[in-house]
C-alpha cells in the first residue's frame, strides 16, 4: 500500500488501566478522519481486545512494554500494530479458535480473537516463543464527510 497520510505511535507499560488509555489514544488521533461512530466503536474495541491480552497473557506474571502504532492511509484504510515482547504464542491457529483459551480459570471467554477478526476487515498475528507477539488490524472506514 502507498504510504500513509498520517500515523502515530505510543509505548506505555501494560498495566490494566493502559487498556482504556489505548481505546482513547486510537479515537482521539483518528478524530481528523471523522469516522463513523459505529466504525470507531469497532476499532476501539479490537484495540482493548488485543491490548488486554498483551497484559493478562503477554506479559501475565510481570509488567513489560506495548507499543501500538497507527496508520491511516488515503483510502481511509486504518491499519493498527499491537505488539508486546512476552511470552508468545506456541500454536497462532489454535490460538485464534473462538472459545480457545489458555485461562479458563481467571473468566476468559477465549473470544478475543474473534472479536477483532469480526469488527475489524483483516487481522494478521504473528508471535515467537519467549519473544513476543504482534497484532496487526486492519479496517477501512467510511468518514462521515462522505455520507
Ligand atoms: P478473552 O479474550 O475472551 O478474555 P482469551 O484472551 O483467552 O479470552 P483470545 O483473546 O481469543 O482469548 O486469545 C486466545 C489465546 O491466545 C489466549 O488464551 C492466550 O493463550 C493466547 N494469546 C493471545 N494474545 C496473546 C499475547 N499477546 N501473548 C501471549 N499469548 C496470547
Ligand atoms: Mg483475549
Amino acid at each position: 500500500m502507498k504510504r500513509p497520510i498520517n500515523e502515530m505511535k505510543v509505548v506505555f507499560p501494560s498495566l490494566s488501566e493502559n487498556e482504556r488509555f489505548a481505546r482513547i489514544a486510537v479515537s482521539g488521533f483518528l478524530s481528523f478522519i471523522d469516522p463513523k461512530v459505529d466504525e470507531l466503536a469497532d476499532i476501539k474495541t479490537a484495540v482493548s481486545e488485543a491490548v488486554t491480552n498483551c497484559i493478562v497473557h503477554g506479559y501475565h506474571d510481570t509488567v513489560g512494554k506495548i507499543e501500538m502504532s497507527v496508520r491511516v492511509f488515503e483510502d481511509n484504510t486504518v491499519r493498527i500494530r499491537i505488539s508486546d515482547k512476552g511470552c508468545g504464542i506456541e500454536n497462532i491457529e489454535q490460538a485464534m479458535q473462538p472459545l480457545f483459551t489458555t485461562k479458563p480459570d481467571e473468566d476468559r471467554a477465549g473470544l478475543g480473537f474473534a472479536v477483532m477478526e469480526s469488527f475489524m476487515d483483516k487481522i494478521k498475528v504473528t508471535s515467537k516463543e519467549g519473544k513476543g507477539t504482534a497484532v496487526t488490524l486492519e479496517k477501512k472506514v467510511a468518514v462521515r464527510s462522505c455520507q
